[in-house]
C-alpha cells in the first residue's frame, strides 16, 4: 500500500476547501481499507474519505487522514438478466457510463459532472434533471461499506431498509462505502434540444415543461432576460458518425469562447448584459442526438462554487420571481446562469428530496469571489420557500437549522452515533452538521 506520512496539501474542485493532510491512503482492496480505518480508530484519530472532490462544502476537510478509492474502481461483477452491477466506489461516473456501454447498458438517469465518483456521488444525493427521476442513489439496490469498527458490512434494502435509507446518501459520516449495486437499464440514445424562451414564458409554462419530455433543464440568465430551455427525448436515431470529434471542437471553441467573456464580464461587469444574452443565444435552438452518457455531462471551462436548494415543485414559480427582484437590487452582475433541475422524491434520510417531488434552484459564483453577500440573502429566500440545501454544496446550515428541514434528521444523528460513537469519520463541518462537540 502506498502510505504517505507527510504534510499533503488537498483542495476540493472549486479550488475553496483547502487543508494540509498528514497522511493520504489509496487503498487498492478492501483488506486495505479496513486497516486504515481500524489504524485511525486505534490511534485515536480521524479519517475523511474523498471521491473526486468535487463537493463544494467541507465534506472532506482535514488535518488528519485521508483515505481515496481512486485505485479502487471499476465494475466487479454484472447480473445481465437484471441488469444489474457491482461497482466499486471510487470509479468515476465517466469511466462507469464507458464500462456499462461496453456491456450494453446505461445510468438511467445521471448529474451533469462525470468526473464524481460513484460513491461520493451517491453520498449527497447528487442528481440530474428529469420529473420521473430520481437522484442517484435511488438506482442503488445494494451495497458495501467498511465500519468504524473495521468490519465490513453488507447493506440491502430487503433486510435492513432503515440502515439502507441512512447509508445511501450518508456523507462519508457512517462508513466507507466500497461497493454499489446499481440497477442500469438498456444503453439507450437522447434527442436534444435546446431552444430560448424568457422568464415570463418560462413561469407561465413550467408544470408543462417539467413533465412534456423525459427530461427537462432550464438555464435562466437573469440579466438577459433569457432562459435556455433543454429538452432531452428518448430517440432511435443513430448520432452521427462524425459526432464525438465535432461535439468536442465545437465544445472546445465554445470554451474558450466562453471563458474570454467571462474574464471581460469579471473585469466590465457593466458587460455582464450584452454578454449573457450573447453567451444564452450561442446555445439556443440546438438539436442533437447523443448517446446517453454523452448527453448528461456538461463541460466546465472555469472554476465556480454553487449553491443548491431543493424546493416543492409548488414553490419554484414564486421562488423564482423572488430571486429575480433581488439579484436586480443586489445589482450583482454574474453572467453565469442559474439552473433549474426537477428530481423525484425518495426515502433518503439526508437527501434534500427526502418524501416530495423537487425543483431545484443552483446558483453558481465565481470561485474566488468572497460569496457571502450573495449566497447568504439567495439561501434566506429559498429556505423562505421551503427549500432543503444539497448538502454538497456550500451551504452554512448546522443539526439546529437542518433538523427542522431533513424529517429524518435525527434519526440519521442517532444511527451515526451508533455506527462511529468515538467520531472516526467526522471532520469540524460534519461535527456542526450533526450538532457533536470535537473534543480535539
Ligand atoms: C462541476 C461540478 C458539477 C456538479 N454537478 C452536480 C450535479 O449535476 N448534480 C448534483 O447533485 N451535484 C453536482 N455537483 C456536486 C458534487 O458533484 C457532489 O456533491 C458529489 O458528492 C461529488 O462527488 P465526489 O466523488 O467528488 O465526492 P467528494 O466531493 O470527494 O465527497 C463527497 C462526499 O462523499 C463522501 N464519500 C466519497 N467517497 C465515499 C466513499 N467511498 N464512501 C463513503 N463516503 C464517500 C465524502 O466523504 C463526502 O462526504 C457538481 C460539482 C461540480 C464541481
Amino acid at each position: 500500500m502506498h502510505r504517505r506520512r507527510q504534510h499533503q496539501p488537498w483542495s476540493n474542485w472549486s479550488r475553496t476547501v483547502r487543508c494540509e493532510v498528514v497522511h493520504h491512503a489509496h487503498p487498492v482492496n478492501v483488506e486495505q481499507i479496513q486497516a486504515e480505518v481500524l489504524r485511525a480508530a486505534e490511534e485515536g484519530e480521524r479519517i475523511r474519505v474523498v471521491g473526486s472532490g468535487a463537493s463544494f462544502s467541507p465534506l472532506c476537510w482535514t488535518d488528519e487522514n485521508h483515505l481515496s478509492l481512486e485505485r479502487f474502481t471499476g465494475i466487479e461483477s454484472v447480473d445481465v438478466e437484471r441488469r444489474r452491477v457491482w461497482v466499486r466506489g471510487g470509479t468515476p461516473l465517466r469511466r462507469l457510463s464507458e464500462a456499462l456501454a461496453e456491456r450494453g447498458l446505461a445510468l438511467e438517469i445521471a448529474p451533469d459532472f462525470d468526473q464524481m465518483t460513484i460513491a461520493g456521488a451517491i453520498s449527497t444525493a447528487s442528481h440530474g434533471s428529469g420529473a420521473t427521476f430520481g437522484n442517484l442513489a435511488t438506482l442503488v439496490t445494494g451495497l458495501r461499506m467498511v465500519c468504524s469498527d473495521g468490519s465490513v458490512q453488507q447493506v440491502s434494502p430487503a433486510t435492513e431498509p432503515e440502515r439502507f435509507e441512512a447509508a445511501c446518501v450518508s456523507l462519508g459520516a457512517l462508513g466507507v462505502i466500497t461497493h454499489v449495486e446499481l440497477q442500469c437499464v438498456d444503453d439507450y440514445r437522447l434527442a436534444v434540444a435546446s431552444r430560448r424562451t424568457t422568464l415570463g414564458t418560462a413561469l407561465a409554462t413550467l408544470e408543462q415543461l417539467r413533465r412534456d419530455h423525459r427530461n427537462t433543464e432550464l438555464f435562466w440568465f437573469p440579466y438577459a432576460d433569457a432562459v435556455i430551455v433543454r429538452e432531452f427525448d428518448p430517440t432511435r436515431e443513430l448520432p452521427p458518425r462524425l459526432m464525438p470529434a465535432r461535439h468536442a471542437l465545437r465544445r472546445g471553441i465554445e470554451g474558450r469562447v466562453f471563458r474570454a467573456m467571462s474574464s471581460v464580464a469579471r473585469h466590465a461587469p457593466r458587460l455582464t448584459e450584452p454578454l449573457a444574452g450573447l453567451i444564452a443565444s450561442r446555445v439556443a435552438n440546438r438539436h442533437e442526438v447523443l448517446h446517453a452518457r454523452e448527453a448528461y455531462p456538461i463541460r466546465r471551462y472555469s472554476r465556480f462554487q454553487q449553491l443548491e436548494y431543493a424546493l416543492p415543485v409548488d414553490a419554484l414559480g414564486d421562488a423564482l420571481k423572488s430571486l429575480n427582484k433581488l439579484i436586480k437590487a443586489l445589482d450583482l452582475r454574474i453572467h453565469f446562469p442559474l439552473e433549474v433541475r426537477f428530481v423525484r422524491g425518495d426515502r433518503f434520510w439526508l437527501s434534500p428530496h427526502y418524501g416530495r417531488d423537487s425543483a431545484c434552484i443552483t446558483v453558481p459564483a465565481y470561485a474566488d469571489m468572497a460569496f457571502d453577500a450573495y449566497f447568504a440573502p439567495i439561501a434566506d429566500i429559498l429556505e423562505r420557500h421551503d427549500g432543503r440545501p444539497h448538502l454538497g454544496m456550500v451551504h452554512d446550515r448546522g443539526a439546529d437549522e437542518l433538523r427542522g428541514m431533513f424529517p429524518r434528521f435525527d434519526d440519521f444523528c442517532r444511527m451515526r452515533r451508533d455506527c462511529d460513537p468515538n467520531g472516526v469519520f467526522l471532520n469540524p463541518h460534519l461535527a456542526g452538521l450533526f450538532g457533536e462537540a470535537l473534543d480535539r
